[in-house]
């Protein structure tokens, strides 16, 4: 369970994101949705643990990671991340990026958690080749497998679709919700596009500059908007 309680984030002494509030459970799927520039990237910088708190704490499995006193390191708060123009290791084989983070398992665990989730992505098969023969959803799928391999409790993704054509994200996005589902890995999605964020989120937090404005299921939020900003936002207004 990933908690943000009363967060503030920001940069040289002024806050970007205030007073924000999200939860997400085990195995649930969260989004911040909101337009650029509103402080998504931020925030999910600050869940991961690369922006100190100006104000209130994120627990992860009831364990404080941060708060203006304590800061649990990046590398210790196991949180995978995805990000857009996150860039597979170029000089290393499909197979040697997944097993980046895998480090201090066996070979013989690490092999087979790689063939697993090759198979999972569905690129069983390409373990040898090098990411510049993949396409941009086949490295994504990568950057995906690699980031869930030494299952960390949470993973993050910051616009993970948005340099994929409308096409190829249209089937990606169900699929990776089928595939984090299936693993039972929590996660959070930072998206300014509303269809992907109802199509891959559980529970979604709508943001306007800094601010949590509403915070619902997909269904909720459709149908019962706080504001007209959220209902605009949403293709809801008039
Ligand atoms: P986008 O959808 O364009 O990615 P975002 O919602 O992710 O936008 P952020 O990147 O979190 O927005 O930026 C929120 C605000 O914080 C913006 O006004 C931005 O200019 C400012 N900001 C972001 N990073 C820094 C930084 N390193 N130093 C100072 N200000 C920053
Ligand atoms: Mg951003």
């Amino acid at each position: 369970e990933l908690k943000l309680n009363h967060i503030a984030v920001g940069y040289q002494g002024t806050p970007v994101v205030q007073d924000a509030n999200f939860r997400i459970v085990e195995g649930e799927i969260g989004c911040l949705l909101g337009p650029s520039g509103c402080g998504k990237s931020t925030l999910l910088r600050a869940i991961a643990g690369f922006e100190p708190l100006m104000a209130g704490d994120i627990s992860l499995d009831n364990e404080v990671i941060s708060s203006s006193e304590t800061t649990v390191s990046p590398e210790k708060r196991s949180i995978g991340m995805v990000f857009q123009d996150i860039a597979l290791f170029p000089h290393l084989s499909i197979g040697e990026n997944i097993a980046f983070g895998l480090k201090h398992w066996s070979k013989q665990e690490a092999n087979a958690r790689i063939d697993y989730l090759l198979e999972l992505v569905g690129l069983a098969g390409y373990k040898d080749r090098y990411p510049d023969s993949l396409s941009g959803g086949q490295q994504q799928r990568v950057a995906l497998a690699r980031a869930i391999a030494p299952k960390p409790k949470l993973l993050l993704m910051d616009e993970p679709f948005s340099g994929l054509d409308a096409k190829l994200r249209e089937e990606l996005v169900p699929d990776i919700r089928a595939i984090l589902l299936h693993e039972k890995v929590s996660a959070i999605l930072v998206t300014h596009d509303q269809a992907e964020a109802f199509a891959m989120a559980d529970r979604v937090a709508i943001m306007e500059a800094g601010k949590i404005l509403q915070v619902g299921t997909p269904y909720e939020i459709y149908h019962e908007p706080v504001s007209r900003f959220v209902a605009m936002f949403i293709g809801q207004g008039d």
